[in-house]
């Protein structure tokens, strides 16, 4: 399988996940059409399946638009039956979704919305997180609590460290500002901030990340517990 990465809107990420042996791929959250139809059509893809982390405009936008043209197969979680455009399967918390060669295990990770979920791609050790994990970060809490947060990023920390993360958003250099105010002797979190610079500047995304680094880096998923997670995430909104 191989990743390929849509910059769309003013700062999100979608990805396609090809199938070299048929051309055909999934899509993670498409924000709009316009840049993944380009990029399938002039490499002769086939995009079979729409897998959305969550129900924000800035994950769903496409879905429509995409559906129309290559009549493919949108997944999203049970909870979000409602709102989750042109939604036809629904997937639950732990359960396996296989078609094709395409295979993840589903996570349900509420905070961000109540219905959020992630993909795990476990054969290749790729992640999906959406706005649940992101590069140096974690998403707001919109809906959902500081626990159901907590808890979310605790599942994902579990993984192997050579996972790699895949988030919605380039939003690293931002987050790795608030990484360093608190945790200002990190070495690695020093040496990552230069490799993402040097990336960005490069007009590179700086994403995937290793979740090993992310445990060394993400001050969100340094926290010890409950009390030490919800102060960092209010000092964050206020930041
Ligand atoms: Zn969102
Ligand atoms: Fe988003």
């Amino acid at each position: 399988m191989k990743i390929e990465i849509i910059k769309c809107l003013q700062d999100n990420y979608s990805y396609l996940i090809i199938d070299e042996t048929n051309n055909t791929a999934c899509v993670i959250d498409p924000s709009e059409a316009k840049p993944i139809l380009k990029f399938l059509e002039n490499n002769k893809i086939v995009l079979r399946y729409i897998l959305n982390t969550h129900h924000h405009y800035d994950h769903v936008g496409g879905n429509i638009e995409l559906k129309k043209k290559y009549n493919c197969e949108i997944i999203g979680f049970k909870g979000d039956k409602k709102r989750i455009p042109e939604i036809d399967t629904l997937v639950d918390d732990d359960q396996i979704w296989k078609k094709d060669n395409f295979e993840a295990k589903i996570f349900h990770v509420p905070g961000h919305t109540t219905g959020h979920i992630a993909f795990y791609f476990f054969k290749e050790k790729k992640i999906f997180t959406g706005d649940t994990l992101f590069s140096l970060g974690c998403g707001k809490l919109f809906e959902g609590t500081y626990e159901q947060m907590f808890n979310s990023l605790k599942k994902i920390k579990e993984l192997p460290k050579e996972t790699e993360i895949y988030c919605g958003h380039e939003y690293t250099l931002q987050n790795s500002n608030f990484c360093i105010s608190q945790d200002p002797d990190n070495i690695r979190l020093k040496e990552k901030i230069l490799e993402i610079k040097k990336k960005l500047a490069d007009n590179l995304p700086s994403i995937p990340s290793l979740l090993g680094d992310e445990l060394k880096c993400n001050i969100f998923l340094k926290a010890k517990d409950l009390k030490s997670f919800s102060k960092l995430r209010d000092l964050k909104d206020n930041f």
